[in-house]
This record gives C-alpha cells, sequence and structure tokens, in this order.
C-alpha cells in the first residue's frame, strides 16, 4: 500500500491534511520535506509532518512535487514540535509555527536577489583581444574587473564609470557571467572583530570543562548544571567546549535571555572563533524579517557553525549539533507567555536527549528546578565557586529603614549610608549603579483622609504616578489619565503619592548629586533597541557616573568601573503573591550585587529593606547559594510545590464575569471525569489580578506529581474545541507566573 503523508500547508500551518505519495515520489518525501500539493482548486505549499498509518479522510488526493532536496525542515525539530504538542497541550500547528519562523514561510522574505559579476576565463583569448579592439570601453571594464576581482553589478557600475552596456557585452560574448545571487543580510556582517585567545583556565574551570567535554564525547550523554558565581568564568568554559565540538565537526548552539544578547555578547563568540572562519549566526527578535529568514537560511545550509539566540533560537535547524548551552538557565525570560507557552530552557533539554548531545545550563543561580534535578542525579552538577584571577565578591551590607521611620522621621529614599557611599565613588571617578524594580514616580496614589486609590478602570491594580509626563498610567494595559484635583471619592486634596518608582528616585539623586551625571534606564525611556545600547555605551565609556534603573539593568552587564550597587528597595518583588518570589529576590540580588566590583577595586553592595532579616536577603548577602537552595527546596517539599510536584494553569478570560466562570465551571468537571492520577484540581476562582484591559479572569489550578501522565489526557479536551466567541482560554503547563 502507498504510504500516507501529514502535510500542514504553508500559508497557515493551522491544520494537517492527508496526502498519498506516489511511487515516483516515495524516497523523496521524508519527514519535513516541502512538498507542492492540490487544495481545493488550488495548489499549496506544505511540509510532512507525519506519515500517519490510517488516513484522516477518504479520497485522499496525492503529493504533486517535492520542492525541497531532503528534508527542509529537519526531522528533530518535527519531532520536537510534536514532543510541545503533547507536553504543552497545544495543536501541533502551533508546535509547528514556533518551529518555523514566519519570515522562512513566507516569499516576501526570500533572499535578497542582486546581479554578480565574474570573469569566464583567467586571460583574454586571442580573438577577443581583437574583438574588444573595438569596443574600447568593455575592454577598460575586463581590465577593471581584472584588477579589482567579482563584484556585484551595481557596485562594479558604480566604481568603475564604466555603463550596464559595457558589462553586458562582455557577458555576451561569455567572457564574464552575469547572474542573480543571493546577498546575506548579516545584521553583524560590518562590524569588524579582532581574534582573541583562549584564556589559560583555573582549576575549577578546568574540571568543568573536562565534565562537559566528557558528556560530549558519551553516547548518553547528560545535561550539566553549571553553577557558577558571576565573573567566575562560565562563558570561558561555553566557548573552549564550542571549541572542541567544532574541531569535531559539529556545530553549537548558544541561548542566552533576550536582554544579554548585545552586540557585545555575540562579539565574544565572534572574536573567538574569527580565526577559524566559523560562521556564527544570531537569533533576536529585533530582526527584520528579510535578516531572520536569510539567518535561518545560513544555519540551514550548515555555512553557520554556531547560532546564539533568544528563547525562540533553541528551533535553529542545525543539523549536525554536538552542544547547547543555555546561559542564564534559571532567566524567566525562556517561558514563552503567549502558546504553546514553552519554556526554552526545558525544550532545549528534550532537544538534546533527541539529538543525543549534551546541554550545559549555566547559572549563578541556578533555578531550583535545575538544582533539584542536579540533586537527584538527574543531571550532573559542575561548579566554579570562585571569581577569576582572585576577583573578589563584593560585601553586602544591608540597610534597614525601618529604623529612620521609627524616630518619627520621614521615611528614607536613599539612606544616608547609601548616599555616602555613592559620593565616595563620585569623587574616585568610580562608577554606581542604583536599582528599583518599579518604573514611574510614584507606586499610587492615596486620599490621606479616605484611603482611596487610584485604580485602573479597565484592570484591578492601582495606577502609577509619572511625574514627567503629569500622568497617572496603568502598567498592564497602559491606559492613562490626568491628575485628579481632589478625591472623587470624599473630596480632600491633595493627595498623597505612596509608593516609589526609577523617577522618583532620579529625582531624589539628582538633588543629592546635582553636578553627577546621571542616566535612567526602564522601559518608558529605553523603547528603542538603540537608546538602549547607547547608554550603556556612554556608561561604559564613562560618561555617565550613576545609572538608576529597573531589572533592564540588574543582568550580564559588565562595566568593571562600578564599585557600588544600591537596591534601594529589595522588598518589593517579596510582596508579589507567587511562591516563586523568595527565589526570584534572592536571584535578583544575587544579580544585581554581582555587577560590582567586576574590576580590581572590591566591590560593596547596599541593599535597603523592611525585612532584612528574610532569608533572600541573608543568603544573597553571604553569596550563599546552597544555602539559599537547600532551605527553599525544603519549604517548596512541605508544600508540595514544583519541583516536587508541577503545576498546569488554566486561565479563562472574558467580559462577562459569570458566563467566563461559567465555562471554567464546566471544563473543571470535564476534568474531574478524566480520573487524573495523583493530580489535585482546585478552581475555579478568580485570578489574583482579577480583570485586566476589562476582561474577568479565572482560574483553574491542577497540581500534580506525574505531568507525563496527565498532559496527552488533558489536551483533547483543548483541541479543535469552539469556546464562546468572547472567552479566551488558555492553558499553560508549568506556568512562570500565577498572577
Ligand atoms: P561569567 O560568564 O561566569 O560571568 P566570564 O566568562 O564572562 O564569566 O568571565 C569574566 C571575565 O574573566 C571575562 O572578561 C573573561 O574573559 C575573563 N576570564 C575568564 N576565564 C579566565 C581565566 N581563566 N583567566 C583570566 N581571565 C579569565
Ligand atoms: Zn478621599
Ligand atoms: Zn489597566
Amino acid at each position: 500500500m502507498a504510504r500516507i503523508a501529514r502535510v500542514v500547508p504553508e500559508v497557515s500551518l493551522d491544520r494537517a491534511f492527508d496526502y498519498t505519495i506516489s511511487e515516483t515520489l516515495d524516497s523523496r518525501v521524508t519527514l519535513g520535506a516541502k512538498v507542492r500539493v492540490p487544495f481545493g482548486t488550488r495548489e499549496i505549499v506544505g511540509y510532512v509532518v507525519e506519515f500517519p498509518g490510517e488516513p484522516s479522510g477518504r479520497k485522499l488526493k496525492p503529493i504533486l512535487e517535492v520542492l525541497s532536496s531532503g528534508s527542509f525542515l529537519p526531522p528533530i525539530l518535527i519531532e520536537l514540535a510534536q514532543w510541545m504538542a503533547q507536553y504543552y497541550c497545544a495543536p501541533l500547528a502551533v508546535a509547528l509555527m514556533s518551529v518555523l519562523p514566519q519570515a522562512v514561510r513566507r516569499a516576501d522574505a526570500a533572499f535578497k536577489q542582486r546581479l554578480w559579476v565574474e570573469p569566464l576565463t583567467a586571460t583574454l583569448p586571442e580573438e577577443a583581444v581583437v574583438a574588444l579592439k573595438k569596443a574600447k570601453s568593455q575592454r577598460a571594464a575586463w581590465d577593471f574587473l581584472q584588477q579589482n576581482g567579482p563584484g556585484w553589478l551595481a557596485e562594479l557600475t558604480q566604481a568603475s564609470g564604466f555603463s550596464l552596456a559595457a558589462w553586458r557585452g562582455l557577458a555576451e560574448r561569455n567572457l564574464v557571467s552575469i547572474d542573480s545571487r543571493t546577498q546575506d543580510r548579516d545584521p553583524f556582517l560590518h562590524t569588524p572583530v579582532t581574534e582573541s585567545a583562549p584564556h589559560e583556565m583555573n582549576a575549577e574551570q578546568k574540571a568543568a570543562l573536562a565534565m562537559v567535554n566528557n558528556e560530549i564525547a558519551s553516547k548518553k550523554p547528560r545535561v550539566i548544571l553549571l553553577h557558577g558565581v558571576t565573573g567566575s568564568g562560565k562563558t570561558e568554559i561555553y566557548l573552549q567546549a564550542i571549541d572542541h565540538v567544532l574541531a569535531l565537526g559539529k556545530s553549537a548552539l548558544v541561548l542566552v535571555p533576550e536582554i544579554a544578547l548585545t552586540p557585545q555578547t555575540v562579539e565574544r563568540f565572534r572574536a573567538r572563533f574569527i580565526g577559524q572562519k566559523i560562521g556564527v549566526a544570531v537569533l533576536h527578535s529585533h530582526l527584520s524579517s528579510g535578516e531572520r529568514h536569510d539567518q535561518w537560511q545560513s544555519i540551514r545550509s550548515g555555512h553557520a557553525r554556531i547560532v546564539i539566540g533568544a528563547r525562540s533560537a533553541v528551533f535553529a535547524p542545525l543539523t549536525d549539533l554536538g552542544i547547547i548551552v543555555v546561559d542564564e538557565e534559571h532567566e524567566h525570560s525562556y517561558k514563552q507567555e503567549e502558546s504553546p507557552h514553552y519554556q526554552a530552557r526545558d525544550v532545549a533539554v528534550m532537544r538534546g536527549h533527541l539529538e543525543k548531545v549534551t546541554v550545559v545550563l549555566g547559572s549563578a543561580t541556578p533555578s531550583l528546578e535545575s538544582y533539584h534535578h542536579a540533586k537527584e542525579g538527574k543531571y550532573r552538577l559542575a561548579e566554579v565557586l570562585a571569581r577569576v584571577e582572585e576577583g573578589r565578591m563584593p560585601t553586602t551590607h544591608i540597610l534597614d529603614i525601618r529604623t529612620a521611620a521609627k524616630k518619627g522621621a520621614p521615611p528614607v529614599l536613599v539612606a544616608p549610608r547609601l548616599v555616602e557611599a555613592i559620593q565616595a565613588r563620585l569623587d574616585r571617578h568610580e562608577q554606581a549603579i542604583i536599582f528599583l524594580n518599579r518604573r514611574g514616580y510614584a507606586s499610587s496614589l492615596q486620599c490621606p483622609s479616605c484611603g482611596h486609590v487610584e485604580m485602573c478602570p479597565n484592570c484591578s491594580v492601582a495606577l502609577t504616578f509619572h511625574r514627567r509626563a503629569e500622568r497617572l498610567r496603568c502598567h498592564l494595559c497602559d491606559f492613562s489619565s490626568g491628575v485628579p484635583h481632589a478625591c472623587p471619592q470624599c473630596g480632600s486634596s491633595p493627595y498623597k503619592y505612596s509608593g516609589s518608582g526609577t523617577e522618583k528616585v532620579e529625582q531624589a539623586l539628582i538633588e543629592a548629586f546635582p553636578s553627577a551625571r546621571l542616566a535612567r534606564m526602564d522601559s518608558d525611556n529605553m523603547r528603542g533597541k538603540d537608546a538602549f545600547a547607547k547608554t550603556l555605551n556612554e556608561f561604559a565609556e564613562g560618561k555617565i557616573d550613576l545609572l538608576v534603573g529597573t531589572q533592564m539593568i540588574a543582568k550580564g552587564l559588565h562595566f568593571p568601573r562600578v564599585t557600588c550597587v544600591g537596591v534601594i528597595n529589595a522588598d518589593l518583588a517579596l510582596q508579589i503573591p507567587d511562591f516563586r518570589a523568595s527565589e526570584r529576590v534572592f536571584q535578583l540580588l544575587m544579580q544585581v550585587s554581582g555587577r560590582s566590583g567586576r574590576g580590581q577595586v572590591q566591590g560593596e553592595v547596599f541593599v535597603q529593606t523592611r525585612v532584612p532579616f528574610h532569608p533572600s536577603i541573608q543568603f544573597a548577602r553571604h553569596h550563599d547559594y546552597t544555602g539559599f537552595a537547600e532551605q527553599e527546596l525544603e519549604f517548596r517539599r512541605s508544600l508540595h510545590y514544583p519541583p516536587y510536584e508541577r503545576f498546569i494553569l488554566i486561565t479563562a478570560r472574558g467580559r462577562n464575569e459569570e458566563k467566563t466562570q461559567f465555562i471554567l465551571e464546566q471544563l473543571t468537571k470535564e476534568m474531574e471525569k478524566l480520573g487524573l492520577p495523583e493530580t489535585e484540581i482546585t478552581g475555579p476562582a478568580p485570578a489574583p489580578i482579577a480583570r485586566i484591559e476589562e476582561r474577568y479572569r479565572f482560574q483553574i489550578f491542577l497540581r500534580t506529581r506525574r505531568i507525563m501522565a496527565v498532559t496527552p489526557r488533558l489536551r483533547p479536551l483543548f483541541m479543535d474545541r469552539a469556546w464562546p466567541d468572547d472567552i479566551r482560554i488558555t492553558i499553560d503547563v508549568d506556568p512562570a507566573d500565577l498572577l
């Protein structure tokens, strides 16, 4: 019997259709092949994603043509998409869309074609020399080509001053070829780099590298958790492991958080391998669709052997993979917040498993999930606990901001000791970073008489006061309004601002240090990616003394002259009703303090808090990751939280409150009927943020010990299901955010 192929159309990828395979095409229709198929009255292009035993329809039509030589999509990526569809309860098509970027599917993003001129003979034949005596400009054009080498037609005409006709004339005489070629739009093509040599490693680095290389050589490679403090030379370990992989003729995939994917990072990789002429492809969200297309093709063709990218680069179509690195593996930006809600670090681990390559998860503060796996022996643990070249960890001071308040003084925004410390830096021409995880001026506007707080009319959160714009703004839906002159509830005025944001801190610092050069970085004033790079460059060049900002400045940056880091309010994130709040605060404090003292001078960190004895703050102060992890894991175990049990969060959003709740009640009943093993279902209940953008939000919460037994059984409840038009339902497996 002829084989059947399941094909998803390129245009939408929304559904799959079955086709028969003729005998003549049989050998060429492989998993991932790009094919032309009849579709209604049209013909369309699609991808082969499955070979089902049983056809899904009756009269199947045949595949007309195979458009790719071999598989257009590497079969392993189709397997990965299939796994994602099952694990994250998503339609296969949605999973495939993550794997195959739109820029590669869409024809208009195809390679830019340009005309290329190349001589067809090394020297002019006798008869051509004679003939060209009568065509002087053709002769001169030929000589120009001899001297300058082949090039793009447009550039040659411009540089030589000879007309198009001259070049065409040479082509007609078969002396040169003019044909259309693709021109790579490499976003980093024009930044020159100088080659960098590997560092001589210290003993800890050597041991970690040996462990990685050992797994690279293994037939059943395991995942390695590389726990290394900031500045311990983890990147150096990645670079040397990649070098090893390249020497074996294989390629490497490196994931970094989007925010850390700076030209600096990419340059480090290019500089190391430029001597070997290894192509480095870069994938991130700021690429134009044309750039994305070209990068993808350059990876697929095997030209690029190293890929560095953010979350979605986990699907880079490398075929001869030798290692996957996930840097800053604890970062929350690896979680995709839209369907299929995948966690790129976990997908990387799965990809490593399918491809039988080792995956290195690196972090100064590993996620408790990964640390747990390492402790259980599922992953191997490599530790690099000293900074390179005896760089010391900064000294951390905890500043209790309650003390000022107790004496009856107004609460201080920047504690005197931090002010002093900043002043000392300014005097010594060093730099300081002041960090606050909240933008805007004041977090809310509260009436001192009746306590009324100005809320967003669309969401159940308080509006934030932005001083420069003199407006109240919602950080969830971007609603904004003018500031009322009197309290809408009791009529009294003036209002009082409570809480503080980056703008207010900036203001206070300007007042304290009028002559300092100060810059603020948060998503309000760093909308374009150029603004971000520009400010960081100025800071690196020492044109800025003081940098104030949100988490944007907390991570991955390397500034040797920063010797002081201040954290204005470490408690803010602790108040978020999420079981990961402590973990996040700990990670943040560790990351932030990693910014201090990267150079020769010992750094200092000042943490302002009202809860000085909170474990997140105390363990961070002592740079004690292991201590924190052990205690927090114990806590998670006793409460049946991840990583001991797994969560699935189902959220419904709708304008009609009762209807939204009702739909979830129905769904809860259906789930209860499934009799899921070792699973507890709670809800529906209003989400912690009960309303966003005028939509009510309800949640069902599943907690299970046996996730792999649960998601495939839940999945059918969500597939091909028509929910009421005005209600959106999402399912999030291993949610990163419970709000
Ligand atoms: P991490 O990624 O752990 O933060 P990096 O790999 O960025 O650390 O290393 C920090 C700095 O130390 C970099 O400038 C790097 O070039 C340098 N470095 C790394 N390993 C060594 C070493 N063994 N000897 C000297 N310098 C090193
Ligand atoms: Zn009031
Ligand atoms: Zn809002």
